[in-house]
C-alpha cells in the first residue's frame, strides 16, 4: 500500500458509516496500516482518543495538508471481525467499482441499528434451599403472594415476567417488594428474533452412495489440512443428490466447531429446501432473505457473531455473514444469474465467496447440473477441483427428451403453439391423472426478428448476436452500433412471416382452455405472484394435484419436486437464444437442461419436449442429450474465437446523462483516455461509446463503453483511471456504473 492517507469511520455503528474522516497515516506506520485495522485516532476538538476502522487508502488529500490530524497508532489485538467486514468492503469496491460508502452498505447491510427485542425474567438471587425457606417465611406471614413466586423460584433459577405476573397472578408492586427485600433480581434480557419456525426434526436419511461420501471426504480433507479458499465444483445432474452432499459437509463443518454459509437464488428459497436444513440443524439454523424486516435482518448477523448458529442460508446478500470462525460457503445453482449484484458494486457471488474464504481460511462448494462457463472453465484450468455426478440415486432415471421442428409443423398446417407430440402426450397425461408442467420463456422477449417459416434470424454482421427491433422500424446492434432497417420479407427464404416472437404465458393458457377445455390449468409468473405468498400457494397447489398443467416462467423451472410430474413441454426454446447477448446459447442450454430435470422425479420415467425454430442449434441439440460436455466444448469455442468471457474478460462501462450529448461527449472522452494512456497495442480491446439497449431509461440518456483484456486486473486499472477521470470532471445530471464480466448487455 503506497498512499500516504488513510480514510477511517470512527463509529461501527452502522448509520455513521457514510461519515469518513481523512487522517495522515505517518511513515512509521505506513506498513501495518491498511483497509480493516483498528486505530487509535485524535478526535473533535478535543482530539480526544478514539478507536476507529481504516476503510480505504488514498494517495490525496482534499484538505489543506497543514490541517490533516496524524493516526497516533495500530490497535494490536488483530483482525476483529468487524474489520475483517471492512476489508471485504474495500476489495468489492477496488475489484468491482464502486464508492466507499456503497461498498461499505453492501457488507454492513442493516444501516440502523435496531431496537432489540427484550423480554423480562424474574431471577432468584439466593440458593434454591434458601428460597424455599423464604417462600415458607412468607406463607406464614400470610403472603400469599410472596410465596408463590419464591415457591416457583426453587425450582426454576428464572421465571419469564409474564408467567408471574399472569399464571402465578403476581402484581409488580410485589415483585418490587421482592426486590427490594433482596429476594428476587427483575432483569431485561436481549432475545433475537429467529425466523425459523420449530419444525419436527424426524428426517429420512438417505445412505450415501460413494460419488457423494467422496466428495464430503475430499472438502473435509482439504479444510483439516488448512487450504483456505479452495473451490471444489460438484457437477452433478439434476436430483443426483447434491444437496446430501452440501448437508453432510456442513455437517461434519460443524463437528469441528466452524460454521458454513449456504447460498441459494431467492428463487429457490422455497420451505421445501428450508425444511431439509432445519430437520438437520435444527434452531442452530438461520435464513437471510428479502421478506425478513430490517430488525430480524440485524438479529440474525448479531446471533451469527455471538455464535449461536451454524449456517445461515440465503441468496448472495447472506455471504456477509460475519461467523467468527466460517468453515464452508456452499454455492447451489452456481450459474444462476442473480448471483449478480445489479446494483453497484456489481459483485459476482462466486468470486467473492473465494475471497471471503480466503481470507477467513474457508473452502468454497460450488454445485450445478449445468455450470457456469466461467466454474467449468477454471475447473478445466485446474484453478477448481471437479467431481461429477452422474447418476440419480435409487430408481429415478433421466427423462427421455423429443424434439419438435416448429417450422415443419407450421408447414405442415399446424398454427396452433402445441406441436403434435406435445399435444398427443399432453393428452396420454390427462387420460392417466398425470401432471405436465409447460414451460415458457418469456425473459427473450427484447424484440429480435425471426422468419416463421425457416427460422432464419435478423443478426448483426459483425458480431454474431442477433438484432433487435427498435420501434422506429431499424435492427439495431448493441455491441457495435451497426443499423439496418427491418426487410419486408426473410433474406434466406422469401416468407413475409418476418417477425418479432410475441406469445407469454397468459395466451398459453388461453390455448390449453381451448384446446383441452376439461384440463385444470394454474399458471405461474410475474403476474400472478406479485404477492409474497401466492407463490408458495400456487406450488403447493400443483404439489397436492389440484391442477393438471402449470403454465410458468423461467420460476417454475428452479429446485422444486414434484413426483407427480412426468411430462415437461418447452414452448418455444428460442425465445432464450435470440437475446443479443453473448450468454444467450449458455443460458439456454442451462434453461432446457433445468426444465428436462423437472420430468419424472417420483417413481414413474418422464418425457420432455423441446418445440423450436432452431432444432439444430447446439444449444437445444446437447440439451436434449443432456451432454453438458458436448455443450461446453462448443461454448467454449465460440468464446475464445471473440474473446469474451471467461476466456477474456470485459468491463461494461454504463454512462448515464440527463443531456444525450454530454453523456456521448463523456464516454468518449473516456475512451480516448484509456487508448492513450493504456493504449490498443497490448491486447486492450476498447470498443464503443455506443448509446445502450434501452437507450432511454427515465429520462436519462443512456451510453455504453466495452474494454476487453485477459487479465483481469489490467480491467481494474483502467476502471481506477475512469473512476479517477470522472471525479475530477464531475458533472451533475451524470452518473457512470462498471460491471466487470457482465450478465446481460446494456
Ligand atoms: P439435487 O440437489 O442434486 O437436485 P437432492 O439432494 O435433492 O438432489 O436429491 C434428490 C432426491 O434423491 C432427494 O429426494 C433425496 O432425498 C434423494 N437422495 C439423495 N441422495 C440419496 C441417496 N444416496 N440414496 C437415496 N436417495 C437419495
Ligand atoms: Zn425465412
Ligand atoms: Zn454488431
Amino acid at each position: 500500500m503506497t498512499g500516504q492517507y488513510a480514510d477511517v469511520i470512527i463509529d461501527i455503528a452502522h448509520e455513521k458509516v457514510d461519515k469518513v474522516f481523512q487522517y495522515r497515516i505517518p511513515p512509521a506506520l505506513a506498513e501495518t496500516v491498511y483497509p480493516g485495522v483498528r486505530v487509535h485516532v485524535p478526535f473533535g476538538r478535543g482530539n480526544q482518543e478514539k478507536v476507529g476502522y481504516v476503510v480505504d487508502i488514498s494517495k490525496e488529500t482534499d484538505y489543506p495538508a497543514e490541517k490533516i490530524k496524524e493516526i497516533l497508532g495500530v490497535d494490536e489485538k488483530g483482525m476483529s471481525v468487524e474489520g475483517r467486514q471492512i476489508q471485504i468492503a474495500y476489495w468489492l469496491k477496488s475489484q468491482y467499482g464502486s464508492t466507499t460508502i456503497a461498498a461499505l452498505k453492501t457488507v454492513l447491510p442493516v444501516r440502523q441499528k435496531q431496537k432489540a427485542l427484550e423480554k423480562k425474567k424474574v431471577l432468584r438471587c439466593l440458593s434454591a434451599a434458601e428460597t424455599a425457606q423464604a417462600a415458607l417465611e412468607c406463607e406464614k406471614k400470610h403472603q400469599r403472594a410472596k410465596a408463590r413466586v419464591l415457591a416457583a423460584l426453587e425450582t426454576e433459577e428464572k421465571l419469564p415476567y409474564e408467567l408471574v405476573s399472569q399464571k402465578l397472578h403476581v402484581a409488580a408492586a410485589t415483585l418490587q417488594a421482592l426486590e427490594k427485600q433482596g429476594y428476587i433480581r427483575i432483569e431485561k434480557e436481549t432475545c433475537y428474533r429467529n425466523p425459523v419456525r420449530a419444525t419436527d426434526r424426524r428426517e429420512n436419511r438417505p445412505v450415501l452412495n460413494p460419488a457423494q461420501q467422496q466428495i464430503i471426504d475430499a472438502v473435509v480433507k482439504d479444510c483439516r489440512e488448512g487450504h483456505p479458499g479452495e473451490v471444489h465444483l460438484v457437477h452433478g445432474v439434476t436430483g443426483s443428490g447434491k444437496t446430501e452432499v452440501y448437508l453432510g459437509i456442513i455437517e461434519q463443518m460443524i463437528a469441528m466447531g466452524k460454521q458454513a454459509i449456504m447460498l441459494i437464488p431467492e428463487i429457490a428459497l422455497t420451505y421445501q429446501t428450508l425444511l431439509r436444513f432445519y430437520k438437520r440443524f435444527g434452531d442452530r439454523v438461520s435464513v437471510m432473505n428479502s421478506t425478513l424486516s430490517a430488525g430480524e435482518k440485524y438479529d440474525q448477523i448479531e446471533r451469527a457473531k455471538a455464535g449461536e448458529i451454524d449456517v445461515i442460508i440465503g441468496p448472495r446478500s447472506a455471504l456477509f455473514t460475519p461467523f467468527p470462525n466460517l468453515g464452508v460457503i456452499v454455492m447451489d445453482e452456481e450459474h444462476e444469474n442473480s448471483y449478480k449484484s445489479e446494483t453497484s458494486p456489481k459483485y459476482h457471488a462466486r468470486e467473492t465467496a473465494i475471497q471471503i474464504a480466503a481470507l477467513c481460511g474457508a473452502s468454497v462448494v460450488l454445485g450445478s447440473a449445468t455450470p457456469s462457463l466461467e466454474a467449468y472453465y477454471r475447473a478445466s484450468l485446474g484453478q477448481y477441483r471437479l467431481y461429477k455426478m452422474k447418476e440419480r440415486p435409487g430408481s429415478s432415471v433421466l427423462p427421455a427428451v423429443y424434439i419438435t421442428d416448429l417450422r415443419k409443423e407450421l408447414k405442415e398446417g399446424n398454427r396452433s403453439i402445441f406441436g403434435r407430440k406435445l399435444r398427443e402426450l399432453m393428452e396420454e397425461r390427462l387420460a392417466k391423472k398425470e401432471q405436465t408442467i409447460l414451460f415458457l420463456n418469456r425473459r427473450g422477449y427484447a424484440g429480435f426478428v425471426s422468419c416463421r417459416a425457416c427460422g432464419h434470424v435478423m443478426k448483426c454482421p459483425h458480431c454474431d448476436v442477433s438484432l433487435s427491433e427498435h420501434k422506429n422500424g431499424l435492427l439495431t446492434c448493441h455491441y457495435c452500433g451497426y443499423q439496418e432497417r427491418k426487410p419486408e420479407k426473410c433474406p434466406t427464404c422469401g416468407s413475409p412471416y418476418l417477425m418479432g416472437f410475441k406469445a407469454g404465458t397468459e395466451q398459453v393458457e388461453e390455448a390449453i382452455h381451448r384446446e383441452f377445455p376439461k384440463a385444470r390449468v394454474l399458471r405461474m409468473d410475474a403476474d400472478t405472484t406479485r404477492k409474497k405468498e401466492s407463490y408458495e400457494k400456487i406450488l403447493s397447489a400443483f404439489a397436492d394435484e389440484e391442477a393438471d398443467i402449470l403454465v410458468g416462467t423461467q420460476m417454475i423451472v428452479k429446485g422444486h419436486d414434484f413426483p407427480g410430474v412426468t411430462l415437461v413441454g418447452v414452448l418455444a426454446a428460442d425465445l432464450s437464444l435470440n437475446r443479443n447477448d453473448y450468454r444467450a446459447g449458455e443460458r439456454t442450454f442451462q434453461l432446457l437442461t433445468q426444465a428436462a430435470g423437472r420430468a419424472g422425479r417420483g417413481e414413474r420415467p418422464g418425457e420432455v419436449v423441446i418445440q423450436t425454430y432452431q432444432p439444430e442449434h447446439y444449444s437445444v441439440v446437447y440439451a436434449a442429450k443432456q451432454d453438458y460436455e458436448g455443450f461446453y466444448r462448443e461454448e467454449i469455442a465460440y468464446r475464445e474465437l471473440l474473446g469474451y468471457p471467461p476466456v477474456e474478460h470485459m468491463l461494461a462501462v454504463l454512462i448515464a446523462s440527463r443531456v444525450q450529448e454530454e453523456g456521448e461527449k463523456l464516454g468518449e472522452r473516456m475512451a480516448e483516455l484509456i487508448r492513450r494512456e493504456m493504449g490498443e497495442g497490448g491486447g486492450l480491446c476498447v470498443i464503443g461509446p455506443a448509446e445502450a439497449s434501452i437507450g432511454k431509461l427515465s429520462d436519462w440518456y443512456r451510453h455504453t463503453l466495452y474494454l476487453r483484456h485477459g487479465n483481469y486486473q489490467v480491467l481494474v486499472e483502467a476502471k481506477d483511471k475512469l473512476e479517477h477521470f470522472c471525479k475530477e470532471h464531475e458533472q451533475r445530471e451524470q452518473t457512470v456504473q462498471f460491471d466487470f464480466d457482465p450478465m446481460n448487455t446494456y
